[in-house]
């Protein structure tokens, strides 16, 4: 599983944004992490993938680990092969490149370019999508394919652990239920481990088995998904649902 415990992390050697965060995402489970702006979300997922360094954010305290391997200080490429992939906020391809290009530059881990393009026909499964756009540039593709690229191009060094950072943001919700039954069927088949933050808590929740909710750097609530809607004052106060 991941364990986060105690975590504390600063940005610029000063200023303190996670203040002991613990929580756990089991082996083949899809977590949420959810809350508002500032919370130390974004924040989290980098302390995982090894992202932290590149904004000048350190971990001051506490541990990460992934099947018992600590991330902690682990390069970003260290922590793919470790099994660790996040997919950026802002769904960030290569604009210039085609498809099937932007996901061959994801192939960190494959050794041959025929395992590569074995492992392109597998998101391509997942993601039609994407196998009728193969040739097309990054660029042209819509918000929602362009998520899918990002998505699909994390898939191509075969993570374990997949961290999604906003991934509806901006989407229509047609494209974001599409996007979400991929996660969903790519962690019941694979067995696909995914931790998600969300600030469309409805859609997040509707296919994670547990939520956790940050506020201000602290997790201040977590409970399964059915637990968290359920709860009216919660959803209302932390999620803004209704
Ligand atoms: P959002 O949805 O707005 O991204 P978040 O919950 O993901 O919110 P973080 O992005 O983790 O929150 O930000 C937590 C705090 O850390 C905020 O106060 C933010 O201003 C600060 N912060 C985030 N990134 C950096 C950075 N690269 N350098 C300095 N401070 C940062």
């Amino acid at each position: 599983m991941l364990a986060i415990d105690g975590l504390e992390v600063v940005y610029n050697r000063v200023a303190l944004v996670l203040k002991g965060v613990s929580l756990s995402v089991a082996r083949g489970s899809v977590v949420a992490l959810l809350g508002g702006n500032g919370a130390g979300k974004t924040t989290t997922l980098r302390a995982v993938s090894g992202l932290l360094a590149h904004e000048r954010g350190e971990v001051v305290s506490g541990s990460v680990s992934w099947m018992g391997e600590s991330l902690v200080r682990l390069s970003p490429d260290r922590t793919v092969k470790a099994g660790v992939v996040q997919v950026l906020e802002g769904r960030r391809v290569f604009e210039h490149l085609t498809v099937d290009e932007n996901l061959l530059s994801g192939a960190f881990t494959t050794k041959s370019l025929r395992q590569a393009r074995q492992a392109t026909s597998v998101v391509y499964d997942y993601f039609p999508r994407l196998a009728d756009r193969r040739r097309q540039h990054g660029g042209l593709l819509s918000g929602g394919e362009q998520q899918m690229l990002a998505i699909g191009r994390a898939l191509m060094s075969e993570p374990s652990l997949l961290l999604l950072d906003e991934p509806s943001l901006g989407l229509s919700p047609i494209m974001v239920s599409e996007i979400f039954e991929i996660i969903t069927r790519l962690n019941v088949d694979t067995g696909l481990t995914v931790l998600m933050v969300e600030q469309n808590a409805e859609a997040a929740l509707s296919i994670a088995h547990h939520g956790y909710v940050l506020e201000n750097g602290r997790v201040v609530l977590d409970g399964t998904s059915d637990e968290l809607r359920n709860n009216q004052d919660v959803s209302e106060f932390y999620l803004g649902l209704s």
